[in-house]
């Protein structure tokens, strides 16, 4: 097991992670950011964060014709390398902030050892945990958490698809799916649309769109490929059967914050870490976290980059106050 000490770990990859290695890296702090390595969780985890699965971005302040979420986030990491962000492509699987420098343990059997660390490892997508939702994800059956990513397999083409959730990324997965699909049914279960007004106008002007409003799915039917959905009206209870080539989850995300378990990070019911003071410092010294791991409420690209730039310059703070720097 090798081992190498460093004044600043970011671990994440996300705006959040990039940004505060930007500020870092000209900071002087030769900052080590763990991007991570890229993995089905049962739908895609990559380095750069849920940016990577996005088609257009286009409230980024600065893109007046949008950018693609993959294309922006190689901007940030080419930035944030240009000023000597080191990039290491592994996962954090534990973190020992009890004794210092704190210890990261990697997916590679690494120690990486740390003065100061900032946590940015963003969220992942929420399933609703049916039986046969998670068998069909995990097969490749046609139930995905992800439209932009899967959308366009032959499949899905000219199907009837179904897209659970009433937020913006319901809206957004249901939007693209509507090149694809012979019809798309957003499938909510209150009588409101919880998305904004643009992302529902935008998927409602759809010909092919619909809404079923106050319906749940309770099944996924399917052996080898998602055949339909059993539902469930919320007003009377009462079931029915709506034929599908596939089904999209778009229920919201949970905070990527396993890794902490056990480390003393205060997090709150969700698994968000706690940020006490509303800085970006979290309840142990040394320790910051920025971008939708500690932020259940904004949860955007703009947010999360400027999060990420109240973390890096809350560590040199720290890191100078201590001596370290
Ligand atoms: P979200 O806003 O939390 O919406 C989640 C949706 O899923 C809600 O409509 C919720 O229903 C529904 N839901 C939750 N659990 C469910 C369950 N077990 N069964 C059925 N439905 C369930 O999450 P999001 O849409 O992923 O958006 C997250 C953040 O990212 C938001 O701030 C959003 O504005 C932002 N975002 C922005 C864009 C964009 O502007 N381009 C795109 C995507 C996301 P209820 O409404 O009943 O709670």
């Amino acid at each position: 097991m090798s081992e190498s000490t460093h004044r600043l770990v970011i671990v994440g990859s996300g705006p959040a992670g990039w940004t505060a290695a930007i500020y870092a890296a000209r900071a002087e702090l030769a900052p080590v950011c763990l991007i991570g390595v890229p993995r089905q969780d049962p739908s895609p985890v990559l380095p750069g964060g849920q940016l990577m699965l996005t088609t257009e971005v286009e409230n980024y302040p600065g893109f007046p014709d949008g950018v693609a979420g993959p294309e922006m986030m190689s901007c940030f990491q080419r930035q944030a390398e240009r000023f000597g962000t080191k990039v290491v492509g592994q996962d954090v699987t534990r973190c020992d902030f009890s004794t210092r420098p704190f210890t990261l343990e990697t997916s590679s059997s690494e120690r990486i050892r740390a003065h100061a660390v900032i946590i940015a490892t963003g969220a992942t997508a929420n399933w609703m945990g049916l039986d046969n939702e998670m068998r069909l994800a995990r097969s490749g059956g046609g139930v995905s958490a992800c439209a932009v990513c899967d959308g366009a397999l032959p499949i899905f083409r000219d199907k009837p698809l179904g897209v659970v959730g009433g937020g913006d990324s319901a809206m957004e997965e249901a939007t693209y799916l509507t090149k694809f699909a012979s019809r798309v049914y957003v499938i909510h279960r209150r009588d409101q649309l919880r998305a904004s007004r643009i992302m529902q106008e935008r998927f409602l002007s759809k010909p092919n769109a619909e809404v079923l409003w106050n319906t749940v799915v309770v099944d996924v039917l399917g052996q080898d490929k998602v055949a339909g959905v059993v539902l469930e009206d919320t007003t009377n209870g009462k079931r029915s059967e709506l034929s599908l080539g596939g089904l999209f989850i778009a229920i919201g995300h949970t905070p990527a914050t396993r890794f902490l378990k056990g480390s003393g990070i205060e997090l709150d019911a969700k698994g968000y870490v706690v940020l006490p003071d509303r800085s970006s410092r979290t309840n142990i010294e040394g320790v910051f976290a920025a971008g939708d791991v500690a932020d259940p409420t904004y949860r955007q690209a703009v947010t999360a980059a400027g999060m990420g730039c109240q973390a890096a310059l809350d560590a040199e703070h720290w890191l100078a106050s201590q001596g370290l720097i």
